[in-house]
């Protein structure tokens, strides 16, 4: 239902996150969680409402400069602490954020299943970081694994993706918003504005089939067969 991610020198990307799941609960949602990479990924996520996942995040120290975030509206599976996002790969190497619909999940769950994967959720969302799992494994770099587990993927779909030891956040939208903020100190993706408000008004708004990886640094958008889309930044002028 709701996205957040925070790419840039914050050291405490945790606040950010909730701050900006705080200010996508008028969405609506049933369940919350966070991943922030560093090196590992430590993630954290609660069925029920966000004082639930603050007192689960509070108790834990997260650094790094890297982080997604996800309000859940369940539609493939019961709202529950497990079936909540970022869901994961095997070895937690890979953590996935998803709004929307994979239709051929199931065929592309007992493909991976028959590969030997064990699933952990009910989701539809959780054969996502699997792909890119088995595309890393293949030897593809994170960009590559991302684009070609998004390449198998029918349905609508707001997706962020985390690798453990990168400094990037690998997105994908298709039928389902998503939009980067532009900030003096770090770039920011949202499912809406309001996410990332607080911290800039520049905005880039992302179409279907396009892909942006953010880094520290700099961020590109490119289509599926990764050509660059020249976007203009838009500034926006209301309140939140
Ligand atoms: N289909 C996914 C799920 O049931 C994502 C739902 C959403 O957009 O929040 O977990």
């Amino acid at each position: 239902c709701g996205i957040i991610g925070y790419v840039g020198p914050a050291t405490n990307p945790d606040e950010v996150l909730m701050s900006g799941l705080s200010s996508l609960e008028y969405r609506g949602y049933d369940s919350a969680g966070i991943a922030v990479a560093n090196g590992n990924l430590r993630i954290k996520k609660r069925e029920g409402e966000l004082n639930a996942l603050e007192d689960a995040v509070e108790q834990y120290s997260f650094s790094g400069n890297v982080g997604i975030g996800h309000t859940r509206w369940s539609t493939h599976g019961p709202p529950s602490d497990y079936n909540s996002h970022p869901h994961t790969d095997e070895d937690e190497t890979v953590a996935v954020v998803h709004n929307g619909i994979i239709e051929n999940y199931q065929a592309l769950r007992d493909e991976l299943t028959a590969e030997g994967i064990e699933f952990t959720s009910d989701t539809d969302s959780e054969v996502v970081p699997h792909l890119v799992a088995k595309y890393l494994d293949e030897g593809d770099d994170p960009e590559s694994a991302f684009l070609r587990a998004v390449d198998r993927l029918e349905g609508s779909y707001a997706l962020a993706c985390v690798v453990a030891d990168e400094d990037a956040i690998f997105a994908a939208r298709n039928d389902s918003p998503l939009v980067l903020g532009i900030g003096d100190d770090g770039y920011y993706l949202a499912s809406d504005v309001p996410a990332f408000l607080e911290y800039t008004r520049d905005v880039v708004y992302l179409d279907d089939g396009e892909f942006v990886t953010l880094r520290p640094d700099d961020y590109t958008v490119t289509t599926a067969d990764g050509a660059t889309v020249d976007k203009q930044v838009k500034t926006v002028n209301w309140s939140a």
